[in-house]
């Protein structure tokens, strides 16, 4: 048995998880979950799965859900989600929790089930990107584990099952290229949300789905590997995927290269990050069939076509606190563009003039983190409003 607790139950890998759930049967038992703003959805799964703690976005959402089951345990906003997180089911059984917030939101919730001595199923990357060296350190003083969900992480982290890291000489990251892999700069001037939001491989979330057209999703795997992995910025490389088959790949010091491949479904990964070190049946899962897909291309990736990946690199080897600065400016510049108020490239200029111009602060703590990210996108959000008069 274990108990499982879902952040960002609502959302694209949250609805997934749900639906993994549901082939788990009740050996995994959902006891608390946090969402944003989509009540009707969480009444759903709360009917379904009965769990003993929901967090809502919103006090009011949170009203509705004490009234309408008065045993359940309520909280809402902050708080209720670090309480959400750290939610004690009264058994001994483990505790997995699965982090598919979206942003930098979800750092805090995933130190607090650090420090609890949860495990971590992690889908939110930005966690890594935006404070990696302190949850890294989290994880090692308590012990825990920390399991990737992202598919190329996943599929590092099987192709690394039993090996030994001493022999890892590269990581190398496959990307789809996302919505606009075959468009040129010039094209890129003018394209809409609508077109950035149609990823040609994989259904997700809006943020990740525009992150992957600026190829950001890529920058910030990378510090993700780099992170989970502990390998330097140098052993990891990336290489354009269109097929999306072959989720990521290791090579070791003999020049064996292992991959892992699929069809691309992210229950897959998600389901191991939930049964690991067990494996199970993923319903509706497509078996992969290579004779159908025929086949597979790879070519280069251009750090000129894609300088978000470039800026991706440049922050995660400087370190410090600009990885933060990184990852504050583009969830600043992508909300900009999901509501319309600036242009698909204003992304990548908004990301460099902030790396451009900030003091590198050394070794920053969780609070300076914390700090430095809502300043920065505030500040970035201000000035956006101001040039729009
Ligand atoms: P979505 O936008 O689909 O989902 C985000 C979830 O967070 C929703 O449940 C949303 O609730 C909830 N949420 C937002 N704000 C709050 C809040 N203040 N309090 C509580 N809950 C909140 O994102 P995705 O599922 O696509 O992505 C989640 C993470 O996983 C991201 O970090 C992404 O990069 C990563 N990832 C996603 C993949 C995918 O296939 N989608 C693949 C690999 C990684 P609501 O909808 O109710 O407002
Ligand atoms: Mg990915």
């Amino acid at each position: 048995m274990k108990n499982i607790i879902l952040l960002g139950a609502t959302g694209s890998i949250g609805t997934q998880t749900i639906e993994v759930l549901r082939g788990l049967s009740d050996e995994y038992r959902l006891v608390s979950l946090a969402f944003g703003k989509n009540l009707n959805k969480a009444i759903e799964i709360i009917n379904e799965f009965k769990p003993f703690y929901v967090c809502s976005e919103l006090k009011e959402h949170a009203e509705i859900l004490k009234n309408l089951y008065p045993s359940l345990k309520v909280g809402y906003g902050n708080d209720g989600l670090l309480e959400c997180a750290t939610f004690e089911a009264r058994n001994n059984y483990p505790t997995v929790v699965v982090n598919a917030l979206v942003g930098s939101l979800g750092l805090k919730p995933t130190v607090e089930a650090i420090r609890k001595g949860y495990t971590i199923a992690l889908a939110n990357k930005e966690t890594l990107v935006t404070a990696g060296r302190i949850v890294k350190e989290e994880v090692a003083k308590h012990g825990v584990e920390l399991i990737p969900i992202d598919s190329e992480h996943s599929a590092i982290f099987q192709c690394l099952n039993g090996e030994n890291n001493r022999n890892l000489k590269r990581i190398i990251l496959t990307a789809s290229g996302g919505s606009f892999r075959d468009k040129t700069r010039a094209e890129l001037e003018n394209v809409t949300v609508e077109e950035a939001l149609k990823h040609p491989n994989w259904s997700m979330g809006s943020k990740i789905t525009i992150d992957s057209a600026t190829m950001m999703n890529k920058g910030f795997e990378v510090i993700e590997a780099h992170f989970l992995f502990n390998v330097g910025y140098e052993q990891i490389t990336t290489i354009l995927h269109r097929e999306s088959i072959i989720h990521s790949m290791v090579e070791f010091q003999d020049t064996a290269i292992l991959a892992q491949l699929g069809t691309p479904d992210m229950k897959v990964p998600i389901s191991y990050a939930l049964t690991y070190p067990e494996r199970q049946l993923v319903s509706n899962a497509k078996q992969l069939d290579l004779t159908e897909i025929g086949i597979l291309h790879f070519e280069k990736v251009d750090f000129a076509r894609f300088p978000c990946l470039k800026y991706a690199y440049d922050a995660g080897i400087i370190g410090h606190s600009l990885p933060t600065v990184l990852n504050a400016a583009n969830e600043a510049a992508v909300n900009l563009f999901l509501d319309g108020k600036i242009k698909f490239l204003d992304i990548e200029k908004i990301i460099y003039e902030n790396l451009e111009k900030h003091e590198l602060i050394k070794n920053p703590d969780l609070e300076t983190i914390i700090q430095l990210d809502k300043e920065l996108k505030l500040r970035i959000i201000k000035s956006a409003e101001r040039s729009a008069l």
